[in-house]
Formats: C-alpha cells, structure tokens, sequence
C-alpha cells in the first residue's frame, strides 16, 4: 500500500456536504470524445455553477486511455474549478494492482471521493471478472477504503439492479456494500418517487443509515426516455407515459411536459426529506439548471 502522499484537504471530501442542514445538490459528467465535447462540457459547467453544486462526479470506462481521462477530468474540476470532484471506478478488466494504482493517482491529485462499482460487461456479455480483480462492488469498496482514506460512494437501485434475483438480496447485497465502508449511496436514475419510498423505508429499516441521494434524469424528449429505460430498466409512470405518447410529433410539447415531471418530481423528494438530489447531466447545463433554479434545498 502506498500511503506517502498526504491526504487531500478535508474539504474536499463529500461527507463534509452532508453536515448541513439543505439536501446535497451534485451533477454527474463524463469525460467527452473530443475537444469540442469538452467545449460543451466546461460550457456547462460554468452554466451550473451559480447553482453551488456539492460535488460533480465523472463517469469511469475501463481501458488505459478512458480511465486517464476520467482522472484528468476530476483533477481539472477540483484543481482548477475549485468544485468538490468524485471518480467513478469499475472493477472491469482490472487486477487489483491496476486498480491500486490508479487509485494511488487520484489522491495524489487530491481527490478524496470514489464512487466504486463493479460495471457492466461490454453488451451482450456477462461480467466476468479479472483473474486478481472484484467480483462485486462490496469487494471493491473496502480495497479502495484500505488504500486511502477516501470517502466511498455506492450504487443502489429503487426498482432492483437489473441482474437481481430478488429485491432483499439486493437490499442485503447494499447493506453489505455500506458496512464494507460506503459513506453514501447514489441510486440509479428512477422516475416514479413511489418506488424511490419505498425501497429507501426497506433500506433504512434494513440498518442502512448513511445519505442516499436521489438520481435524476431531466424528461427532455420521447427518444431520449425510451433510450434510457432500456439501458437500465427504469419505469416510466403509467399517467407520465400516456401524456408523453400523446404528444410524441410536437418535441418542445414532449419537453415541457417532461421537464414538468421532473421538477415535481425533485420538489416532492425534497418535501419528502430526501438527502440529495444527483442531476445525470449528459453534459449538458439548460434541463438542469432550470430545473435546479426553482428547488429550494433547504430541509
Ligand atoms: P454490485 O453492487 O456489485 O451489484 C451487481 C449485482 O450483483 C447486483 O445484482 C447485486 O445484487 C449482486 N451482488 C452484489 N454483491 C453480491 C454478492 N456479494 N454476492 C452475490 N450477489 C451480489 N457503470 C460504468 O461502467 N461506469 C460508470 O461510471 C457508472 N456510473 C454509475 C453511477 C451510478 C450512480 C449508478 C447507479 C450506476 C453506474 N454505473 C456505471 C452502472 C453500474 O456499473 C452497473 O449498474 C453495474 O451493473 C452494477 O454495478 P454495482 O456497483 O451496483 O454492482
């Protein structure tokens, strides 16, 4: 364990946000494919930043040249933006020496926060893990913990991870994931608050105490939703779909009504006591920053 580097300054760490008494406000990127992606990406940035976000956390692709990328654009964010900064990591295709490593090249760059994951295989495929890597995100979790003293993020899934056998395990499966050292819990993109209330109650009673933002994905149009509950299942609202549909040839009709739901959707969590709301950005600012200029955080 390499342990010479000195620890980033505790400001940085997202557990720091949660002392407070407003919920947690956090956008999500990904590392874009050229320079003009990231023209667009500082573009939004700078559009969202009014907003105070908490911390913004970057997306992770395995494979040397996307996990550098990642890596540049959390120190980026943090060291030249001042913005609290977390990287996603996957166990993907890495041993746990390549893991160790990169790891070892976060926090010598300052960044306290990692968001651990196991990832998804390449499509089509079954996760296979690395011969000396994690099978599952409850593993990797405590190694990151060990190697530094980052603050740990986990996943969690209001309607069940796509490969769950059953909605206990995967409650137990977070559990284990949280006692294993997560400070907090961002849960995948969902659009039905019922399903949110009820899979965070069965948490809680299970013993899961720790923050568990909400993850949100502003309504913008037909392709883009359909899209999106085939890459991870969620489930639109039966009222919210037959509305969509009926207005499926008028695009800017599909995004005002969409945008509609999505701000009482984040207006109804924060009366309902929810800790933080976590915005997928697609790198993009206008969706969110309108949404977020009419929430009041405040708990
Ligand atoms: P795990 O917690 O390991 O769970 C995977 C499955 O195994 C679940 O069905 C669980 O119930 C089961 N399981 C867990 N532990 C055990 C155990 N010990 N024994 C038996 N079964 C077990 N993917 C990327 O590639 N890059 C990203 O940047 C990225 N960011 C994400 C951000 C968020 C907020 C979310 C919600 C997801 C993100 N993903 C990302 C997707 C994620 O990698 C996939 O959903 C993946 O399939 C599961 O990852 P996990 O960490 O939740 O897995």
């Amino acid at each position: 364990m390499s342990n010479s580097q000195p620890a980033p300054d505790k400001k940085w760490r997202i557990d720091q946000a949660f002392n407070t008494h407003k919920a947690t406000l956090s956008f999500e990127f990904f590392p874009p494919k050229d320079d003009a992606g990231y023209e667009q990406l500082f573009h939004a940035i700078e559009e969202l930043r009014p907003l105070s976000p908490d911390y913004v956390s970057v997306t992770y692709r395995p494979g040397g040249s996307s996990r550098d990328k990642t890596l540049q654009l959390v120190s980026r964010i943090q060291n030249k933006l001042s913005i609290r900064a977390m990287a996603h990591l996957t166990c993907v295709g890495h041993s746990r020496e390549e893991i160790g490593e990169f790891l070892d090249r976060l926090w010598a760059n300052g960044i306290a926060n990692v968001l651990a994951l196991r990832g998804d295989p390449p499509a089509g495929e079954h996760f296979t893990p690395h011969e000396n890597g994690f099978h599952y995100a409850s593993e990797l979790a405590p190694f990151v913990r060990a190697r530094h003293d980052f603050c740990v993020a986990v996943a969690g899934y209001p309607e069940g991870h796509p490969q769950c056998l059953n909605r206990t395990r995967d409650l137990e499966m977070l559990k284990l994931k949280v006692d294993q050292g997560a400070s907090l819990v961002i849960t995948q993109l969902f659009f039905d608050n019922d399903d949110f209330y009820h899979w965070r109650d069965a948490a809680r009673k299970m013993g899961i105490t720790v923050p568990i933002i909400a993850g949100i994905m502003p309504i913008l149009s037909a392709t883009q939703i359909k899209r999106m509950v085939m890459m991870c299942g969620a489930k639109i609202p039966h009222p919210l779909l037959v509305k969509l549909e009926s207005l499926e040839n008028d695009a800017a009709a599909v995004r005002a009504a969409g945008m509609e739901h999505t701000l009482h959707q984040c207006q109804d969590l924060l009366k309902n006591g929810v800790d933080g709301l976590h915005f997928y950005t697609l790198n993009k600012s206008t969706a969110t920053a309108e949404i977020g200029r009419e929430l009041d955080l405040k708990k």
